[in-house]
């Protein structure tokens, strides 16, 4: 069976096998496995067919998906037979986050899988036409709650049900309802009807909370745990077995070295993959004994295994390496912000190196970003990649103003300031002026 040539994406959304996006380097398209576990073998196809319709870049995002870069419209067609075959089923529809460990942490309050699945199977139902990136989290907490993530409706497993919420992530959502177990879908229908209700661009913070609430039953005063979330990277205990978290370096990888680093683990004793948030994958199957071997051998790779890797908190794009469209070495800058600007790296912000304006790593505003621009390399402040830089370096000189940063934040930082607080009471311009070797 030969699968329809792929529809261009329309702006906003999200980059499917259907949908795939146009960027520099070619056609990216981004798939979630249905599964929640991947297999060796499912990992070494995923590195082939990477390879052999794309350019062999592989990419985890923030939120855990997959991204394959450099197809074409003729090879995506060809790549959804490959994954059709190998019976890697990716996820559509709504974009539906749970814990990766759901179902098999014992420390979890609930397993969001199974709600997940029956309001995935409601929202198709339903036949809404919903905003393209729409977030749903549902989080049952445990070892690896998705308690930091962000979304425009979410349910936090409580004592008596869920805690719907919408507009933010567990601490910053707006309460609406305690929904016991079996009301849960069709109370969070309530809020996803009303969604569709506003129009196709409506989120989260569109809602109106006091009629949800209304409807639904007001949320009791329910004080939910704000203690933050484990990273994924590293090693976790969950119940009796070792699960060991790896991220490949910025979150990107070539084929080659997925396959080294894949069969590396299995010879360790993996025998199972999950996708994860902060671009991680976990690793299950790990005796005590072969944990030290693993990590050795994602080291070999490239690959980061400790949650206090300092390139944890950037995200970078292709980059020139990659994408046609970029207008610098965003690797190599990300390598001299490791090396020189380390203050800047302890994971209390964000720091993103885009090698154009369009910044598919990070979509968000971040407090620091370096982006490539027609005029050279631009430096933007709390914001988005294609927000006004404050201030435009030639290409040539941004490796001296990177570490110029780093020398700023190194003489100014207070001892146990975070790069936030840092960030927070320096003023931008005198950021600029470092950027810019100005005194
Ligand atoms: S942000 Fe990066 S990957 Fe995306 S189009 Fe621009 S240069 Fe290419």
């Amino acid at each position: 069976m030969t699968a329809p040539a792929p529809d261009t994406l329309r702006r906003g959304a999200c980059p499917s096998l259907s949908a795939p996006m146009q960027t520099g380097d070619g056609l990216l398209v981004r798939l979630r496995p249905a599964a929640p576990a991947l297999t060796a073998d499912d990992m070494l196809v995923l590195a082939d067919l990477s390879r052999r319709h794309g350019n062999g870049l592989i990419e985890i995002t923030a939120r855990g998906n997959l991204q394959l870069r450099g197809l074409t419209e003729a090879s995506v067609p060809r790549l959804a037979e490959g994954l059709a075959v190998a019976g890697i089923v990716p996820q559509t529809g709504v974009a539906i986050e749970i814990p990766p460990l759901s179902g098999i942490d014992s420390s979890e309050a609930a397993d969001a899988a199974p709600v997940a699945e029956a309001l995935r199977k409601a929202i198709a139902a339903a036949s809404l036409t919903l905003a393209p990136k729409l977030a749903i989290v549902i989080d049952g907490g445990g070892v690896l709650s998705l308690a930091g993530m962000a979304a425009d409706i979410r349910l936090d497993a409580v004592e008596v049900g869920w805690r719907l919420s919408v507009g933010g992530d567990r601490r910053t959502a707006r309460p609406v309802a305690i929904l016991a177990e079996d009301r849960v879908i069709a109370g969070t229908m309530t809020a996803i009807a009303a969604l569709a209700a506003i129009g196709p661009a409506a989120r989260g913070r569109d809602l109106d909370v006091g009629a949800l609430a209304a409807e639904l039953g007001a949320a009791s005063e329910l004080t939910l745990s704000d203690a933050p979330a484990s990273h994924p990277l590293g090693i976790h205990r969950v119940g009796g077995e070792n699960v060991l978290g790896v991220a490949p370096a910025y979150g990107q990888m070539q084929a080659d070295r997925l396959v080294a680093l894949v069969k590396g683990l299995v010879a360790c004793g993996a025998r199972e993959f999950r996708l994860a948030p902060h671009r991680t994958l976990l690793v299950r199957g790990l005796s005590g004994e072969s944990l030290a071997d693993a990590e050795a051998c994602a080291g070999r790779e490239g690959v980061w295994c400790t949650d206090t890797a300092p390139g944890r908190s950037i995200s970078i794009c292709a980059g020139a390496a990659g994408c046609a469209s970029a207008g610098f070495d965003t690797h190599a800058a990300a390598d001299v912000l490791v090396a020189d600007g380390r203050d800047l790296l302890d994971g209390s912000v964000d720091v993103h190196i885009s090698g154009c304006p369009k910044g598919c790593a990070h979509p968000a505003s971040a407090a620091v970003t370096l982006c490539g621009t027609v005029a050279g390399v631009g430096l933007v402040l709390d914001g988005r990649a294609g927000d006004a830089p404050a201030a435009v370096l030639p290409v040539d000189d941004l490796t001296p103003a990177i570490r110029r940063l780093g020398t700023l934040l190194r003489a100014q930082r207070k001892e146990g300031e975070t790069a936030r607080n840092f960030l927070d009471r320096t003023a931008p311009a005198a950021l600029v002026s470092a950027y810019q070797g100005k005194r």
